[in-house]
């Protein structure tokens, strides 16, 4: 038998001129381009104007190519950011010309124009930005083509997945060593419930030469080109066809692969069942083309297009198979912030009115349950949590689910580790050294010292202890507001909590100063950081024997208040000049939060003596840390022994050292800084038609929304900010208030949230205002 292949069209490059010349009046020279069945020129006239001329295998029909215009037609017309080739047509008119080769067969002949761009294949890094303008792109498209048919597109067709046995038939070409991991995917591939999946004409072919990549100011993906393997089949080929290339020769594949589905995901949302398949898909794919090139070069040895992706693909399959199935599913569902395993687990689901009963029996009624209408959470990804009805919500408050719920390499990295080894730092482990390595070189000398704990509480406990240790003094200074701990200590040190219900006041050796609140404290403008600096230098000088002046390095529990420029400064060196020394509690707003700095404190250029991590540091798991200078670690060497059983643990060291991982590789601070950045702006619009909303403030994703009831005497409105919150979250968006006067709306989400949920958080806000209060 012949294959379409073998009947490719062998025009000069000569002819291909001539034709150029007499069909289409162009004075062009040509050069070819790769392709499978057909055969293209690039064409480029003496302006520069280019044009890629392409004489169709003999074996395509007219019906066929029409479907190809008419798509591209059908594309370009819709608002993609994507670029289309125009169809040029010949001087008689004609989009699709005949012409009769040496060979004696017909060919039929099309002339488009030219995009720019390089391709895929060719870009030296495929980045965060450059992966997910390919789903972005991919999803447009696939969105688009939902609407579109043809009657050519139903079509049996060797490339279109759901035929990959056919591909399977030739496993017997290929070396024997490697035929046992291909028939691993394929079958996986024969497990596939197609009529599960949703149909639509595809392009299917979306491999990395056929992507274009403009970079010009940013790169991005501008065109997806050729047609000719247009089909109507399972629509999530499309993107597992894309994913196949796009793990060529990557470090991470399944990683890079992620990012395309979660920009895909966002723009055109694949169901469950699409994401289960799509990996098998992917894999399958890369099946098929080695397979189809055992049978080509077999058939067609100078083909050199058969070869181009060949030794790649190889590579790839042999790295996925070392990985297992399911792992890749996985990290798709979590990127698509789909529960990364399906199912609730074994324990027999409750009502929450059960829940509810047993919880007032068996836990200290002083724990406080959110909501009118408590939550049943029962499983968490990405940013979102879902309840046991199977109700998905944003969660735009945690931000200890700091890279995403749940997220897989964290949860592969403690489990890993669990099932090989934990014990405590009495014995010498790498974990635990790389980990302390990798957490100082984030911060500035002289900060180079860690202790690792378990909470937040307990590393604000032992900063206490290392700075009396240190000076010698007992006395500590305290901003209203704060919240540092729930151990005894702390809560002396919690304006927060011993200013409240049934707190004791503020104890003889705590000195309070007021908020560096710029809104509606007594200090504001351009001088407000110096004049509230300067009521801590006045607490330093009253206070007998000055140990430490505690602070967040923005307030959380006080409202999401950014401190004033300078005021950390004045504080810092008020502090050191009556001889106590500076922690910078930075459990709820370091790691990237910030945006612009990987700590917050950076934001006010200072350097602290001592540093309190907790809450995101573990992503959830129990992992808290102190870091401070050897002075101070030396002077707590005092003879009696720091030991803690749990701090410091192999478990914990791997979590933190994954949890670094993500918000490196994922590029978690930038998405803060920009995310953050634009959600402010978008508060801000909503803020002029809201006239509750008296102040939006933040950096990076830790932001607060400050509600007023008269923008003037900035009468706080708590009721309305608490309605607000149980509206949202009947809206299925997830908030909470603080501040002292419980009127500020806290948004500090875990850092992969989006703009599109930015723009979700927005809408339903909006609504919710709308429905509920008058505006400006
Ligand atoms: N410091 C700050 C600023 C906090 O917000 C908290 C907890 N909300 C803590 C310390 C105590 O951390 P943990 O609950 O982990 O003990």
């Amino acid at each position: 038998m012949t294959t379409a292949v073998q009947k490719a069209p062998r025009i000069t490059l000569h002819d291909a001129e001539l034709l150029a010349a007499d069909l289409y009046g162009l004075d062009v020279s040509a050069a070819p381009l790769p392709s499978e069945r057909d055969q293209n020129f690039a064409l480029r006239n003496a302006s520069g104007q280019q044009f890629v001329l392409k004489i169709a295998n003999p074996e395509e029909s007219l019906e066929f190519l029409d479907l190809q215009n008419q798509l591209i037609q059908f594309l370009a017309v819709r608002d993609l950011d994507l670029q289309f080739t125009h169809i040029v047509r010949t001087k008689a008119g004609k989009a699709i010309e005949t012409i009769k080769g040496e060979d004696g067969h017909q060919h039929f002949v099309r002339l488009l124009t030219w995009i720019d761009g390089v391709c895929f294949a060719k870009v030296e890094r495929h980045d965060r930005k450059l992966l997910s303008s390919l789903g972005r792109a991919l999803a447009q498209m696939d969105a688009g083509l939902a609407q579109f048919s043809h009657d050519a597109a139903h079509r049996s067709f060797y490339w279109d997945l759901r035929n990959a046995g056919m591909a399977r038939e030739l496993i017997g070409l290929l070396p024997e060593s490697r035929r046992a991991m291909i028939e691993r995917f394929f079958a996986e591939w024969e497990k596939i419930d197609w009529s599960s999946l949703r149909f639509s004409v595809i392009h299917n072919d979306a491999n990395d030469y056929n992507i274009l990549v403009s970079q010009r100011s940013e790169q991005r993906v501008n065109a997806i080109l050729d047609y000719g393997d247009v089909v109507h089949t399972a629509t999530v080929c499309d993107l597992a066809i894309a994913l196949a290339y796009v793990m060529l020769d990557k470090p991470d594949p399944i990683g890079a692969a992620a990012q395309v589905v979660a920009a895909y995901h966002e723009t055109y949302p694949l169901d469950d069942t699409e994401v289960e398949v799509l990996y098998t898909l992917a894999a399958t794919r890369l099946c098929c083309s080695v397979c189809f090139a055992a049978r080509q070069t077999h058939e067609a040895p100078d083909n050199e297009y058969l070869n181009i992706s060949n030794a790649p693909a190889w590579r790839l399959l042999e790295k996925l198979s070392n990985i297992s199935l399911d792992w890749p599913t996985r990290i798709f569902r979590y990127a698509c912030g789909l529960p990364v395993v399906n199912g609730q687990g074994s324990t027999q689901p409750q009502t929450s009115v059960e829940l509810l009963s047993a919880r007032r029996r068996r836990l200290g009624p002083s724990l406080s349950v959110s909501y009118e209408s408590p939550l049943h959470i029962v499983c968490g990804s990405r940013q979102y949590l879902y309840d046991a009805g199977g109700r998905r919500y944003l969660d735009c408050v945690n931000n200890v689910a700091h890279v995403g719920h749940s997220h897989p390499l964290v949860v592969r990295a403690a489990s890993e580790q669990m099932a090989i080894l934990n014990t405590n730092t009495r014995y010498l482990h790498e974990h635990l050294l790389e980990y302390c390595e990798r957490l100082t070189a984030t911060l500035p000398e002289p900060l180079s010292v860690v202790y690792l704990v378990n909470s937040g509480s307990e590393a604000n406990e032992l900063a206490l202890r290392l700075a009396r240790a240190h000076t010698g003094g007992k006395d500590v200074i305290v901003v209203d507001s704060a919240y540092h701990g729930n151990t005894s200590a702390m809560i002396d040190l919690s304006p927060y909590k011993f200013d409240g219900p049934s707190g004791g006041g503020c104890p003889s050796w705590v000195h309070k100063v007021s908020m560096p609140d710029v809104y509606r404290g007594a200090h504001q403008g351009p001088d407000a950081g110096r004049l509230s600096g300067g009521e801590v230098a006045a607490a330093a000088q009253e206070s007998q024997g000055l140990a430490a002046f505690f602070c967040e390095s923005a307030l959380s529990c006080g409202g999401q208040i950014i401190l004033p420029p300078g005021y950390l400064s004045d504080a810092y060196a008020a502090v050191r000049n009556a001889g106590g020394v500076c922690v910078a509690d930075e459990v709820q707003t370091g790691f990237g939060r910030a945006g612009q700095y990987f700590w917050m404190f950076e934001t006010q250029g200072v350097v602290p003596d001592i540093v309190t991590l907790g809450k995101p540091i573990g992503n959830g798991h129990p992992l808290a840390a102190v870091i401070t200078t050897p002075e101070i670690a030396a002077s707590f060497a005092n003879g009696m022994e720091y030991f803690n059983t749990f701090g410091g643990n192999p478990v914990s060291c791997a979590v933190g050292l994954a949890v670094l991982d993500v918000i490196r590789d994922e590029e978690l601070q930038q998405n803060a800084l920009e995310v953050g950045d634009y959600l402010k702006q978008r508060l801000r619009e909503l803020q002029k038609r809201h006239s509750l909303i008296g102040d939006v403030r933040g950096l990076g994703l830790f932001i607060g929304v400050e509600f007023v009831r008269d923008r003037k005497t900035l009468e706080p409105a708590d009721v309305e900010a608490a309605h607000l919150v149980e509206r949202m979250k009947e809206r299925c968006v997830l908030l909470s208030t603080d501040g002292p006067y419980h009127n500020v709306i806290k948004i500090k989400p875990p850092m992969v949230f989006s703009k599109a949920d930015a723009d979700l958080l927005i809408s339903v806000l909006d609504r919710v205002l709308e429905d509920s209060f008058s505006t400006v």
